[in-house]
């Protein structure tokens, strides 16, 4: 019979997690009653430099049941490092993990229909969201330019699926085996291959608390997920060079004629116009190669995803 741990990354989450963890224990305990799963299920729970209770909260709820870990990071390392370390500390033991947010937003109803997947075969069981009404309107329309915008640029990324999902212990494996620093997990996992399948729920509104993910936080995801999975924008910049280049020489050409005929110095607006263009898009070129020159650094400097403090039940 199969192990699961369910890794649940946490960030100033005092308000809902001791909810989340009952929840998230019933629904382990029915799966192991009706023998899908092994007695030994656990809960880790990924502190990411939280400032208020929740580690508090972690290493009493390890206290009343033993099935339930923690992992402090030192800082606040992100979202996406506090998925990395859970998955990559589960994945010792267990044979299934299950990623899902603290706050509940997903369904985690639907955690028995993801293992009847898996079951099934499925190594990676993607949670889609089928409503997005609970978002706030700016959240829903900036996510669908974003994923409209990385599926032009050619990432594909399954529309609606955050970071709710099951995958198996060699998924998981698979995953680890991507090195880079800036990891855009939802982009890398359609890129390993195996057999998936989606479960379908309703997001529901935060249980308590506030979103982690105020705009700041939103506009770096979304660019780190744009930038470092492709090439695209450094090959707009081609485009827009060559784009430039050749309405300068039709610039050039007629130059030449308004002279021959005698027509000078007329040539001030179109000179400026000129000038602004290209430096802009000059400007634009350099910062958007400076951004991966920016990231080529970080890579190379092979830096840690996170720092862990302590760990408890680990
Ligand atoms: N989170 C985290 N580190 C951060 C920000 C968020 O571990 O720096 C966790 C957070 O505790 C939650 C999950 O990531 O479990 C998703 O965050 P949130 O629910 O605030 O995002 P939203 O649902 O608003 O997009
Ligand atoms: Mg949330």
């Amino acid at each position: 019979m199969e192990k699961l741990t369910i890794v649940i990354p946490a960030f100033n989450e005092e308000a809902v997690l001791p909810s989340t963890i009952s929840r998230l224990l019933k629904i382990e305990a029915k799966l192991i009653e009706e023998q899908l799963l092994e007695q030994t299920t656990d809960i880790l729970i990924v502190d990411d430099g939280s400032t208020d209770q929740t580690w508090n909260i972690i290493k009493k709820a390890h206290q009343n049941d033993s099935h339930i870990a923690g992992i402090k990071f030192s800082r606040n390392f992100g979202h996406q490092n506090a998925l990395m370390a859970g998955m990559q500390t589960a994945v010792k033991t267990a044979d299934i993990i299950v990623t899902i947010d603290a706050d509940l937003q997903d369904d985690p109803d639907s955690i028995p229909a993801m293992v009847d997947k898996f079951i099934n075969n499925a190594d990676i069981v993607y949670g889609v969201r089928n409503n997005r009404a609970t978002d706030t309107w700016f959240k829903r329309n900036s996510a669908a330019i974003f994923y409209k915008s990385l599926n032009l640029l050619g990432v594909k990324l399954i529309e609606n699926h955050a970071d709710f999902r099951l995958m198996s212990k060699r998924a998981v494996q698979t995953l680890l085996e991507y090195k880079e620093r800036n990891l855009f997990i939802r982009g890398v996992i359609p890129m390993l291959g195996f057999k998936t399948d989606k479960v379908y729920y309703k997001r529901t509104p935060r249980m308590a608390g506030e979103s982690k993910y105020p705009l700041k936080k939103m506009i770096a995801f979304a660019w780190d997920g744009l930038t470092s999975f492709s090439i695209a924008p450094v090959r707009l910049i081609l485009l827009l060079g060559i784009l430039a280049s050749s309405l300068g020489v039709v610039a050039l050409f007629y130059s030449v004629i308004t002279k021959w005929l005698g027509l000078t110095v007329h040539g001030w607006s179109s000179l400026m116009i000129s000038i602004w263009i290209l430096g802009g898009l000059q400007m634009f070129s350099l910062g958007i190669l400076g951004e991966y020159i920016g990231k080529l650094t970080t890579e190379a400097k092979k830096r840690p995803r996170f720092i862990i403090e302590s760990t408890i039940g680990e």
